[in-house]
């Protein structure tokens, strides 16, 4: 029952082969066994899950249908659940129950989707390994010596693991496509604005998307379907109408024009995953998509820049974990400075308190201009190589990331040389671009994924070309040994 995709749950659930709650009673039992090995979930919502899957059945007895109708499904611990831990990955918020539901979990609730539990993450979102949680790191059931990619590790852990089939994610620089590319799943970044970030907890505003990690193309379209949409509590939330994503997903690739920049072929890229890109190119170009080399010329200054935003968003969203209002608060204060830096060094790990103080550090005056103006400048340079490439292309494809998984601790010394690995997605970010990953490959048994980049609001686009990419190869269907 725990191979079937989120595809196969909604024809088996419609066909009553079994019901939600049978399902759901498998899954949670799956994740009470296997999970100790990987530490994928913060919090499991049993009763929650039971009630919901109950819920479920008698909406489809009573004739209701729906592709997320009793489909479990887990949310990383950033999206604000009521009466529920939304921890964040972090000690500050250990103790912080949400006293409402994130717009995303309202939907897909209302959907009828079952939730299993919360996710494990990096603290605040901030990583790449899920090895800065509160909770301690993640592992990849490829190879468990091995980082699952981050910061939406634990979503990516677990769906991979067979745990559950979907979860929904966040990201900001990466945090969906690299763990989807790292545990050999499909993830989607939304357009900027495509899903509401209302009730999830901020990291950098204006980078941060919500989106679907699953196995499947066909997946992602489902919970996508039920995430998306314009929220009026998210100033920043589009008023566009929302496709019918599975509806996208038969169109032919025949005359599709594929760009592939060349800033991506260069050096620091591993050579094994390069040919399986083109390997993947190959493929696309067997089912009609026409291939075309392009320019992205200012990638080489993202990393940078990116490295100034999200910190500088990150040190103002974070300013209001003050032990006053909300999590951890230091026992027995002095004063009233005393109690902001007690429960601020005791509630922040390592890497959020690096990231203030770098955030803090370029907003403060006199840098501000050097810095953060600098990095808003390169930002629209970014977004405009973009928009030059899109008038010659429909999608843009090269690596996810440019190794496969690192050991477990291998670049804890080092936080540079992890930015570092965020290379190839952090620039769908800045631009505000919708973004996959999907499976192509493993080089030494660990998962290796090809990221796809299409113009505004066309996730559609995306899902079809992977969706007609995955009828044709089985990357995807691979089970890791022992899940
Ligand atoms: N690795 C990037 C960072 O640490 C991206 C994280 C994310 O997308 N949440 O900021």
């Amino acid at each position: 029952m725990h191979q079937m995709t989120l595809a196969e749950i909604a024809r088996g659930l419609a066909d009553k082969k079994f019901s939600s709650e049978e399902l759901t009673k498998v899954l949670l039992a799956r994740i009470t066994q296997l999970d100790p090995q990987l530490n994928s979930f913060i919090s499991l919502t049993e009763a929650l899950a039971l009630e919901q899957a109950k819920a479920a059945d008698a909406r489809r007895a009573n004739g209701e249908s729906g592709a997320l109708l009793g489909a479990p499904i887990a949310h990383k611990d950033l999206f604000c659940t009521q009466g529920i831990r939304t921890s964040c990955g972090s000690k500050m918020l250990d103790n912080f129950k949400a006293p409402y539901d994130a717009t995303v979990v309202a939907k897909l609730a209302a959907a009828g989707a079952v939730t299993l539990g919360k996710t494990n993450m990096d603290e605040f979102a901030m990583g790449s390994a899920n090895e800065s949680s509160w909770y301690g790191a993640v592992k990849n059931p490829w190879n468990l010596e091995h980082v699952p990619g981050g910061s939406s590790g634990g979503s990516a852990a677990a769906v991979a693991a067979r745990l559950l089939p979907a979860a929904t994610a966040t990201d900001t620089g990466g945090s969906i496509r690299q763990p989807a590319a790292f545990t050999n799943l499909t993830g989607l970044k939304p357009t900027y604005g495509r899903v509401s970030r209302w009730g999830m907890i901020a990291y950098a505003s204006s980078l941060d998307q919500g989106g679907p990690l699953a196995r499947t193309a066909e997946d992602c379209a489902i919970l996508l379907q039920g995430m998306a949409g314009f929220d009026q509590n998210d100033s920043t939330s589009i008023d566009e109408p929302v496709p019918d994503y599975s509806a996208s997903l038969g169109d032919s690739l025949q005359g599709l024009r594929i760009g592939v920049p060349k800033e991506y072929f260069s050096a620091g890229l591993d050579p094994r995953i390069a040919e399986l890109i083109q390997n993947s190119i190959k493929e696309l170009q067997k089912l009609g998509a026409v291939i075309k080399e392009i320019s992205l010329p200012n990638m080489q200054h993202a990393i940078p820049a990116y490295y100034v935003i999200a910190p500088a968003e990150a040190s103002s969203n974070l300013s209001r974990f003050d032990g006053v209002r909300f999590g951890h608060r230091c026992e027995n204060p002095e004063n009233l400075i005393d109690l902001y830096k007690r429960s601020r060094g005791e509630g922040f790990g390592p890497e959020v308190q690096r990231r203030i103080m770098v955030g803090a550090y370029a907003l403060s005056a006199g840098y501000y201009d050097a810095y953060y103006l600098k990095a808003q400048k390169i930002r629209r340079l970014v977004k405009n190589d973009f928009m030059a490439a899109f008038n010659e292309v429909d999608i843009i494809l090269g690596p996810t990331t440019p190794n496969p998984a690192w050991k477990l601790g291998a670049k804890n010394s080092d936080p540079v040389a992890a930015y570092l690995e965020d290379v190839y997605t952090i620039t769908a970010n800045l631009a505000g671009l919708p973004g996959l990953s999907m499976p192509a490959g493993f080089v030494d048994g660990l998962p290796v994924g090809v990221q796809l980049l299409a113009p505004y609001f066309q996730e559609g686009r995306l899902l079809n070309v992977a969706h007609q990419y995955q009828l044709n190869t089985d990357w995807h269907t691979r089970t890791p040994t022992g899940f």
